[in-house]
Protein backbone atom coordinates (compact mmCIF):
# COMPACT_ATOMS: atom_id res chain seq x y z
CA UNK A 1 0.00 0.00 0.00
CA UNK A 2 1.06 3.52 -0.18
CA UNK A 3 2.88 5.60 1.88
CA UNK A 4 0.07 8.11 4.24
CA UNK A 5 1.74 11.51 3.11
CA UNK A 6 -1.36 13.29 4.84
CA UNK A 7 -4.16 12.91 7.72
CA UNK A 8 -6.85 15.38 7.54
CA UNK A 9 -10.49 15.52 8.14
CA UNK A 10 -11.84 16.34 4.88
CA UNK A 11 -9.81 15.64 1.68
CA UNK A 12 -11.19 17.37 -0.93
CA UNK A 13 -11.00 16.03 -4.76
CA UNK A 14 -10.85 18.98 -6.89
CA UNK A 15 -9.38 22.86 -7.09
CA UNK A 16 -11.71 24.26 -8.85
CA UNK A 17 -14.04 27.26 -7.85
CA UNK A 18 -16.33 24.63 -5.48
CA UNK A 19 -13.31 23.02 -4.25
CA UNK A 20 -11.83 26.18 -3.42
CA UNK A 21 -14.62 27.69 -1.48
CA UNK A 22 -14.81 24.14 0.69
CA UNK A 23 -11.48 24.55 1.72
CA UNK A 24 -12.22 27.92 3.21
CA UNK A 25 -15.89 26.69 4.35
CA UNK A 26 -14.14 23.53 6.04
CA UNK A 27 -11.59 25.44 7.54
CA UNK A 28 -14.64 28.02 9.00
CA UNK A 29 -16.01 24.69 10.62
CA UNK A 30 -12.29 24.03 12.23
CA UNK A 31 -11.35 20.46 9.85
CA UNK A 32 -8.06 20.25 8.57
CA UNK A 33 -7.92 20.07 5.05
CA UNK A 34 -5.88 18.29 1.88
CA UNK A 35 -6.99 19.53 -1.97
CA UNK A 36 -6.04 17.83 -4.56
CA UNK A 37 -5.54 18.08 -8.28
CA UNK A 38 -4.71 16.46 -10.88
CA UNK A 39 -4.01 19.95 -12.64
CA UNK A 40 -0.57 21.74 -11.89
CA UNK A 41 -2.53 25.27 -11.23
CA UNK A 42 -5.75 25.87 -8.70
CA UNK A 43 -8.98 26.81 -10.65
CA UNK A 44 -10.16 23.74 -12.51
CA UNK A 45 -12.16 25.14 -15.74
CA UNK A 46 -11.52 29.12 -14.76
CA UNK A 47 -7.77 28.48 -14.72
CA UNK A 48 -7.62 26.52 -17.79
CA UNK A 49 -9.79 27.69 -20.42
CA UNK A 50 -11.26 31.49 -19.45
CA UNK A 51 -8.80 32.92 -16.75
CA UNK A 52 -8.64 36.08 -18.87
CA UNK A 53 -12.68 36.46 -19.28
CA UNK A 54 -14.69 38.69 -17.18
CA UNK A 55 -17.75 36.59 -15.13
CA UNK A 56 -20.63 38.93 -14.61
CA UNK A 57 -22.75 36.11 -12.55
CA UNK A 58 -20.66 35.66 -9.38
CA UNK A 59 -22.59 37.24 -6.59
CA UNK A 60 -21.23 40.65 -5.20
CA UNK A 61 -19.45 41.17 -7.95
CA UNK A 62 -20.87 43.19 -10.98
CA UNK A 63 -18.14 42.16 -12.82
CA UNK A 64 -14.56 39.65 -11.91
CA UNK A 65 -11.80 38.43 -14.50
CA UNK A 66 -11.16 34.44 -13.73
CA UNK A 67 -8.00 34.86 -12.82
CA UNK A 68 -8.79 37.39 -9.77
CA UNK A 69 -11.89 35.16 -8.62
CA UNK A 70 -9.49 32.28 -8.32
CA UNK A 71 -6.89 34.12 -6.44
CA UNK A 72 -8.95 35.64 -4.64
CA UNK A 73 -10.73 32.04 -3.64
CA UNK A 74 -6.94 31.18 -3.02
CA UNK A 75 -6.43 33.98 -0.29
CA UNK A 76 -9.79 32.85 1.08
CA UNK A 77 -8.88 29.27 1.78
CA UNK A 78 -5.25 29.85 2.74
CA UNK A 79 -6.98 32.04 6.17
CA UNK A 80 -6.94 28.20 7.30
CA UNK A 81 -3.81 26.88 5.41
CA UNK A 82 -5.10 24.00 3.87
CA UNK A 83 -2.35 21.27 2.06
CA UNK A 84 -2.73 21.53 -1.53
CA UNK A 85 -1.24 19.05 -3.68
CA UNK A 86 -1.31 19.75 -7.03
CA UNK A 87 -0.26 18.02 -10.12
CA UNK A 88 -1.47 15.04 -8.99
CA UNK A 89 -4.40 12.69 -9.89
CA UNK A 90 -6.87 11.09 -7.00
CA UNK A 91 -7.01 7.55 -8.49
CA UNK A 92 -8.20 4.88 -5.68
CA UNK A 93 -10.52 5.24 -2.73
CA UNK A 94 -10.95 2.80 0.04
CA UNK A 95 -12.18 2.39 3.42
CA UNK A 96 -10.02 2.19 6.40
CA UNK A 97 -10.83 1.83 9.89
CA UNK A 98 -13.22 4.70 10.80
CA UNK A 99 -12.29 6.95 7.88
CA UNK A 100 -10.95 6.59 3.99
CA UNK A 101 -7.94 6.49 1.96
CA UNK A 102 -7.40 7.59 -1.32
CA UNK A 103 -4.31 7.26 -3.65
CA UNK A 104 -3.09 10.49 -4.96
CA UNK A 105 -0.37 10.32 -7.46
CA UNK A 106 3.36 8.95 -5.63
CA UNK A 107 1.32 9.31 -2.24
CA UNK A 108 -2.10 8.67 -0.16
CA UNK A 109 -4.49 10.96 1.98
CA UNK A 110 -6.29 9.21 5.01
CA UNK A 111 -9.06 11.19 5.67
CA UNK A 112 -12.04 11.33 7.76
CA UNK A 113 -14.68 12.34 4.80
CA UNK A 114 -14.05 12.97 1.31
CA UNK A 115 -15.40 15.87 -0.92
CA UNK A 116 -15.63 14.90 -4.53
CA UNK A 117 -15.58 18.53 -6.32
CA UNK A 118 -13.90 17.25 -9.88
CA UNK A 119 -16.11 18.87 -12.15
CA UNK A 120 -16.22 17.72 -15.11
CA UNK A 121 -13.24 15.68 -14.67
CA UNK A 122 -10.06 15.44 -15.11
CA UNK A 123 -8.82 17.94 -18.77
CA UNK A 124 -6.45 16.48 -21.19
CA UNK A 125 -5.94 18.93 -24.18
CA UNK A 126 -6.38 17.73 -27.29
CA UNK A 127 -2.66 17.38 -28.74
CA UNK A 128 -1.55 19.89 -31.65
CA UNK A 129 -0.36 17.10 -34.35
CA UNK A 130 2.90 19.00 -35.09
CA UNK A 131 3.48 20.13 -31.42
CA UNK A 132 4.69 16.64 -29.96
CA UNK A 133 8.46 16.87 -28.66
CA UNK A 134 8.24 20.54 -28.11
CA UNK A 135 4.93 20.94 -25.29
CA UNK A 136 6.35 22.61 -22.58
CA UNK A 137 9.14 23.72 -24.49
CA UNK A 138 7.49 26.62 -26.22
CA UNK A 139 3.94 24.29 -26.94
CA UNK A 140 1.44 25.10 -24.09
CA UNK A 141 -2.31 24.33 -23.79
CA UNK A 142 -2.01 26.91 -20.49
CA UNK A 143 -1.35 30.24 -19.84
CA UNK A 144 -1.26 30.78 -16.00
CA UNK A 145 1.57 33.72 -16.43
CA UNK A 146 0.71 36.09 -19.04
CA UNK A 147 4.02 37.62 -18.56
CA UNK A 148 5.93 34.37 -19.44
CA UNK A 149 5.32 35.32 -23.11
CA UNK A 150 5.94 38.50 -22.88
CA UNK A 151 8.10 39.60 -26.09
CA UNK A 152 7.48 36.74 -27.58
CA UNK A 153 6.19 36.05 -31.57
CA UNK A 154 2.94 33.81 -30.53
CA UNK A 155 1.12 31.48 -32.93
CA UNK A 156 -1.71 30.82 -31.63
CA UNK A 157 -3.84 27.56 -32.91
CA UNK A 158 -7.70 27.27 -32.89
CA UNK A 159 -11.18 28.31 -34.02
CA UNK A 160 -12.79 28.85 -30.75
CA UNK A 161 -13.38 31.09 -28.35
CA UNK A 162 -10.25 30.32 -26.23
CA UNK A 163 -8.44 30.89 -29.67
CA UNK A 164 -9.47 33.90 -29.53
CA UNK A 165 -9.50 34.76 -26.21
CA UNK A 166 -5.82 33.94 -25.54
CA UNK A 167 -4.58 36.27 -28.73
CA UNK A 168 -6.68 38.98 -27.08
CA UNK A 169 -4.85 38.40 -23.79
CA UNK A 170 -1.78 37.88 -25.43
CA UNK A 171 -1.78 40.67 -27.66
CA UNK A 172 -0.85 43.57 -25.40
CA UNK A 173 2.40 41.72 -24.00
CA UNK A 174 3.55 39.48 -27.11
CA UNK A 175 5.54 41.04 -29.92
CA UNK A 176 3.40 39.72 -32.10
CA UNK A 177 0.33 37.19 -32.41
CA UNK A 178 -1.11 35.08 -35.29
CA UNK A 179 -4.15 32.89 -35.56
CA UNK A 180 -3.83 29.78 -37.33
CA UNK A 181 -6.60 27.73 -38.38
CA UNK A 182 -7.72 24.61 -40.45
CA UNK A 183 -10.60 26.16 -41.88
CA UNK A 184 -12.15 29.38 -42.95
CA UNK A 185 -14.79 29.24 -40.46
CA UNK A 186 -14.60 30.12 -37.07
CA UNK A 187 -16.88 28.35 -34.17
CA UNK A 188 -15.43 31.41 -31.96
CA UNK A 189 -18.19 34.25 -30.95
CA UNK A 190 -18.21 36.41 -33.91
CA UNK A 191 -18.00 39.53 -31.81
CA UNK A 192 -14.71 37.67 -30.39
CA UNK A 193 -13.47 37.17 -33.32
CA UNK A 194 -14.14 41.01 -34.73
CA UNK A 195 -12.08 42.35 -31.83
CA UNK A 196 -9.24 40.15 -32.63
CA UNK A 197 -9.25 41.25 -36.04
CA UNK A 198 -9.43 44.99 -35.18
CA UNK A 199 -6.41 44.51 -33.40
CA UNK A 200 -4.81 43.76 -36.29
CA UNK A 201 -3.91 40.03 -35.57
CA UNK A 202 -3.43 37.76 -38.63
CA UNK A 203 -6.10 35.27 -39.12
CA UNK A 204 -4.18 32.58 -41.69
CA UNK A 205 -7.10 30.03 -42.80
CA UNK A 206 -7.20 27.57 -43.97
CA UNK A 207 -3.57 26.54 -42.85
CA UNK A 208 -2.05 24.09 -40.42
CA UNK A 209 1.20 23.80 -38.58
CA UNK A 210 3.37 20.86 -39.84
CA UNK A 211 6.67 21.70 -38.67
CA UNK A 212 8.34 23.11 -35.80
CA UNK A 213 11.91 24.30 -35.29
CA UNK A 214 14.59 25.51 -32.60
CA UNK A 215 17.35 24.43 -30.47
CA UNK A 216 17.78 24.08 -26.90
CA UNK A 217 17.22 27.12 -25.92
CA UNK A 218 13.53 27.06 -27.39
CA UNK A 219 11.29 27.03 -30.15
CA UNK A 220 12.17 29.77 -33.16
CA UNK A 221 10.04 29.11 -35.94
CA UNK A 222 6.58 27.31 -36.84
CA UNK A 223 5.73 26.27 -40.53
CA UNK A 224 1.97 26.20 -41.95
CA UNK A 225 0.87 24.34 -44.56
CA UNK A 226 -2.14 26.67 -46.29
CA UNK A 227 -4.55 25.40 -48.63
CA UNK A 228 -2.55 23.68 -51.99
CA UNK A 229 0.39 22.81 -50.19
CA UNK A 230 1.82 26.25 -50.39
CA UNK A 231 4.02 26.87 -47.41
CA UNK A 232 4.81 29.73 -44.83
CA UNK A 233 7.25 30.26 -41.84
CA UNK A 234 6.45 32.07 -39.18
CA UNK A 235 8.20 33.11 -36.02
CA UNK A 236 7.79 31.86 -32.75
CA UNK A 237 8.59 31.43 -29.46
CA UNK A 238 5.16 30.32 -28.34
CA UNK A 239 2.60 28.66 -30.08
CA UNK A 240 -0.85 28.16 -27.99
CA UNK A 241 -2.36 24.83 -29.00
CA UNK A 242 -6.30 25.87 -28.34
CA UNK A 243 -7.97 22.88 -29.26
CA UNK A 244 -10.04 22.56 -26.96
CA UNK A 245 -10.08 19.63 -23.96
CA UNK A 246 -11.05 16.11 -23.82
CA UNK A 247 -12.33 15.82 -19.81
CA UNK A 248 -13.21 12.26 -17.90
CA UNK A 249 -14.12 11.26 -14.22
CA UNK A 250 -11.73 8.54 -14.80
CA UNK A 251 -10.29 6.69 -11.62
CA UNK A 252 -13.81 8.55 -9.70
CA UNK A 253 -16.54 6.49 -12.11
CA UNK A 254 -14.62 3.23 -10.48
CA UNK A 255 -15.14 4.44 -6.36
CA UNK A 256 -18.63 2.67 -6.21
CA UNK A 257 -20.34 5.97 -5.89
CA UNK A 258 -24.67 6.11 -7.97
CA UNK A 259 -23.74 7.99 -11.38
CA UNK A 260 -26.04 9.83 -13.87
CA UNK A 261 -24.45 10.66 -17.34
CA UNK A 262 -20.52 11.05 -15.88
CA UNK A 263 -21.97 13.36 -12.46
CA UNK A 264 -22.18 11.98 -9.06
CA UNK A 265 -25.75 11.13 -7.77
CA UNK A 266 -26.26 13.49 -4.22
CA UNK A 267 -29.12 13.65 -1.73
CA UNK A 268 -30.10 17.25 -0.55
CA UNK A 269 -27.25 16.87 2.31
CA UNK A 270 -24.77 16.65 -1.05
CA UNK A 271 -24.18 13.01 0.43
CA UNK A 272 -23.48 10.36 -2.38
CA UNK A 273 -24.28 7.12 -2.17
CA UNK A 274 -20.80 5.45 -0.71
CA UNK A 275 -20.46 6.78 3.62
CA UNK A 276 -18.39 9.61 4.29
CA UNK A 277 -18.12 11.08 0.39
CA UNK A 278 -19.82 13.85 -0.46
CA UNK A 279 -19.81 16.00 -4.17
CA UNK A 280 -20.48 19.26 -4.66
CA UNK A 281 -20.14 21.59 -8.13
CA UNK A 282 -20.71 20.66 -11.70
CA UNK A 283 -19.85 16.93 -10.33
CA UNK A 284 -23.30 16.64 -8.57
CA UNK A 285 -26.15 15.87 -9.87
CA UNK A 286 -29.67 16.03 -8.54
CA UNK A 287 -33.19 16.87 -9.82
CA UNK A 288 -32.89 20.42 -11.32
CA UNK A 289 -29.18 21.14 -11.07
CA UNK A 290 -27.82 24.28 -12.39
CA UNK A 291 -24.00 23.84 -13.25
CA UNK A 292 -22.81 27.45 -12.31
CA UNK A 293 -20.16 28.61 -9.99
CA UNK A 294 -22.59 30.42 -7.93
CA UNK A 295 -24.64 27.12 -7.66
CA UNK A 296 -21.07 25.10 -6.83
CA UNK A 297 -20.10 27.56 -3.75
CA UNK A 298 -23.46 27.03 -1.85
CA UNK A 299 -23.47 23.35 -2.28
CA UNK A 300 -19.91 23.43 -1.11
CA UNK A 301 -21.29 25.19 2.15
CA UNK A 302 -24.13 22.58 2.62
CA UNK A 303 -22.02 19.58 2.09
CA UNK A 304 -18.92 21.18 4.46
CA UNK A 305 -21.57 22.09 7.26
CA UNK A 306 -23.36 18.23 7.14
CA UNK A 307 -19.73 16.81 6.54
CA UNK A 308 -18.88 18.38 9.95
CA UNK A 309 -21.88 16.96 11.63
CA UNK A 310 -21.00 13.65 9.90
CA UNK A 311 -17.45 13.76 11.60
CA UNK A 312 -18.84 15.08 15.05
CA UNK A 313 -22.21 13.53 15.60
CA UNK A 314 -22.47 16.47 18.58
CA UNK A 315 -21.77 19.22 16.26
CA UNK A 316 -24.57 21.83 14.88
CA UNK A 317 -25.06 21.93 10.56
CA UNK A 318 -25.86 25.38 11.50
CA UNK A 319 -22.22 26.81 11.82
CA UNK A 320 -23.03 30.20 13.04
CA UNK A 321 -22.59 33.55 11.10
CA UNK A 322 -18.90 34.33 9.80
CA UNK A 323 -20.02 38.23 10.73
CA UNK A 324 -19.86 36.93 14.30
CA UNK A 325 -16.17 35.51 14.62
CA UNK A 326 -13.61 38.39 14.82
C1 LIG B 1 -15.63 28.84 -21.37
C2 LIG B 1 -16.45 28.72 -20.09
C3 LIG B 1 -17.06 29.85 -19.57
C4 LIG B 1 -17.83 29.75 -18.40
N1 LIG B 1 -18.42 30.88 -17.90
C5 LIG B 1 -19.11 30.81 -16.74
C6 LIG B 1 -19.75 31.97 -16.18
O1 LIG B 1 -19.70 33.07 -16.75
N2 LIG B 1 -20.42 31.83 -14.99
C7 LIG B 1 -20.52 30.64 -14.33
O2 LIG B 1 -21.11 30.57 -13.24
N3 LIG B 1 -19.94 29.52 -14.85
C8 LIG B 1 -19.26 29.58 -16.02
N4 LIG B 1 -18.69 28.44 -16.54
C9 LIG B 1 -18.87 27.16 -15.80
C10 LIG B 1 -17.96 27.13 -14.56
O3 LIG B 1 -16.61 27.33 -14.95
C11 LIG B 1 -18.12 25.81 -13.83
O4 LIG B 1 -19.47 25.71 -13.40
C12 LIG B 1 -17.19 25.76 -12.63
O5 LIG B 1 -15.84 25.82 -13.01
C13 LIG B 1 -17.43 24.47 -11.84
O6 LIG B 1 -16.53 24.47 -10.77
P1 LIG B 1 -16.10 23.11 -10.05
O7 LIG B 1 -15.12 23.52 -9.02
O8 LIG B 1 -17.33 22.38 -9.64
O9 LIG B 1 -15.41 22.23 -11.19
P2 LIG B 1 -14.16 22.53 -12.15
O10 LIG B 1 -13.96 23.98 -12.36
O11 LIG B 1 -14.37 21.66 -13.34
O12 LIG B 1 -12.91 21.99 -11.32
C14 LIG B 1 -12.77 20.62 -11.09
C15 LIG B 1 -11.31 20.29 -10.80
O13 LIG B 1 -11.22 18.91 -10.43
C16 LIG B 1 -10.03 18.38 -10.95
N5 LIG B 1 -10.14 16.92 -11.03
C17 LIG B 1 -11.05 16.20 -11.74
N6 LIG B 1 -10.84 14.88 -11.54
C18 LIG B 1 -9.79 14.78 -10.69
C19 LIG B 1 -9.10 13.68 -10.10
N7 LIG B 1 -9.44 12.41 -10.31
N8 LIG B 1 -8.04 13.96 -9.29
C20 LIG B 1 -7.66 15.25 -9.03
N9 LIG B 1 -8.28 16.30 -9.57
C21 LIG B 1 -9.34 16.07 -10.37
C22 LIG B 1 -9.89 19.03 -12.31
O14 LIG B 1 -8.53 19.02 -12.73
C23 LIG B 1 -10.40 20.47 -12.01
O15 LIG B 1 -9.34 21.33 -11.67
C24 LIG B 1 -17.96 28.50 -17.73
C25 LIG B 1 -17.32 27.35 -18.24
C26 LIG B 1 -16.58 27.46 -19.41
C27 LIG B 1 -15.89 26.23 -19.94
Amino acid sequence: MTAVSHEVDLLIVGAGPTGLFAAYYAGFRGMSVAVVDALPEPGGQVTAMYPEKMIFDVAGFPEVRGRDLVAALVKQAGQYDPAYLLGRPATELSDVDGGLLVEVGDGAVRAGAVLVTAGIGEFTPRPLPAGGDWVGRGVVHFIPELAVHSGHDVVVVGGGDSAFDWALALHPVARSVTLVHRRTRFRAHPGLVSKVEDLGVPLITPAEVVEMRGDETGLHEVEIELGGEQRRVLPAQTVVAALGFTADLGPIEKWGLDLEKRAILVDSTMRTSRPRVYAAGDVAAYPGKVKLIATGFGEAATAVNNIAVALNPDAHLFPGHSSNMS
